[in-house]
């Protein structure tokens, strides 16, 4: 299959609509068509007909237990497709939608299990891109879609990394240059009496609380609860990961510094190439490996929109293993840390 690459460019609101329509009409024809929203690049088909949702699955490579989320433009779509939809889920859709939050309710009969991994509940999202937004009207109002890329690798941050894993694997990409936020969306479960967060992202608990008041974190979230398994299918594989070994380095500033340049320069002395993700703070203190700065520690949103990207570069240049800073700051720094323990198979060395 050729994978043709359209450039969309947009203002505030309307985009090239000739490319969208094309790409629209891809869908409603069950094929699948990859798109830029503000979280990472998404892989998108009819979310309504099984076959097209089977076909994600199988582009992928990704595990047909995983469920996909259906993206929507309006607010009268989410009756179509959900049950039950408490006031508090509509308060928190008036707050962050269109935007990077994901609501988990039951699912109506229109949707089918290929969609929802077997599952009687349904995930579902208004992404504020505009591309996006006029992708899925064009498309006809339902698109599921996981994140662009190959099941396990690195999210897709640009266009040019979702071309890496798919191409030749569906009809087109649409290239809207490089993502604003970087990780993937906030997810709550609003079939939980309480609701619940299955995955942690822009999103932060405390800016869910001011609006719904209590909210609970998934158990299975929780480093030490290793025997807990999370409630997002998804959740429970490893992920985002590059193909190198990546660990994590925490601790005090100075100690973690010393700790990976004398883990870079063991590595290196055995042959092996090393990678190193320090800040722009610190990396001019590294000596050992290929050095590389995700952004200064104080500017969480770059760190976050830099992380997947350093990821593929390392794999890129062919890095053996990589030894990484940790990023435990207050708002999204829960979310930094889940992708980037999940990528390292949560190997961290505390110190
Ligand atoms: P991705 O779009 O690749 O970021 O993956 C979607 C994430 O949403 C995965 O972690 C899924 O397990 C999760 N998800 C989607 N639908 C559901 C659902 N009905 N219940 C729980 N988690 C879900
Ligand atoms: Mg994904």
């Amino acid at each position: 299959m050729k994978t043709v690459i359209e450039k969309v460019t947009y203002n505030q609101k309307i985009c090239n609509q000739e490319k969208i329509k094309a790409a629209g009409k891809i869908i409603q024809e069950g094929g699948l068509v990859a798109f830029p929203t503000e979280t990472v690049y998404g892989l998108g088909a009819d979310a309504l007909n099984p076959q097209a949702s089977a076909k994600i699955y199988e582009a992928k490579g990704r595990p047909s237990d995983n469920p996909l989320i259906i993206h929507i433009s309006e607010m009268k779509a989410l009756d179509k497709i959900a049950v039950h939809v408490s006031q508090q889920a509509l308060k928190m859709a008036e707050h962050f939608w269109p935007g990077p939050l994901t609501m988990i309710f039951e699912k109506s009969e229109l949707v089918p299990l290929e969609t929802t991994g077997g599952l009687k509940t349904v995930a579902v999202r208004m992404p504020s891109h505009p591309a996006a937004l006029a992708l899925i009207k064009e498309a006809g109002g339902f698109i599921a879609a996981p994140s662009a890329n190959t099941s396990g690798r690195p999210s897709p941050t640009s266009a040019e990394h979702v071309a890496e894993d798919m191409n030749g694997r569906i009809s087109m990409i649409l290239d809207g240059g490089a993502v604003g936020i970087g990780i993937e969306s906030t997810i709550v479960d609003f079939t939980e009496e309480i609701p619940m967060i299955l995955r942690p992202g822009y999103i932060t608990p405390d800016m869910i609380k001011e609006v719904i008041g209590d909210i609970k974190i998934d158990p299975g979230l929780i480093k030490e609860n290793s025997d807990v398994h999370p409630k997002a299918p998804g959740m429970k594989y490893r992920h985002y990961a590059p193909r190198a070994e990546l660990i994590l380095i925490s601790g005090a500033q100075d100690n973690v510094q010393e700790k990976i340049n004398n883990l870079a320069r063991e590595a290196e002395l055995s042959g092996k190439t090393a990678g190193v993700i320090g800040t722009d703070e610190s990396f001019r203190y590294y000596s050992y490996g290929i050095v590389k700065s995700i952004g200064t520690r104080y500017d969480e949103d770059t760190i976050a929109r830099n992380l997947y990207g350093i990821l593929r570069e390392f794999d890129q240049q062919n890095v053996d293993i990589i030894y990484s800073e940790s990023f435990t700051t207050s708002g999204m720094g829960q979310a930094i840390m889940n992708r980037l323990l999940k990528a390292a198979g949560q190997r961290m060395i505390e110190i």
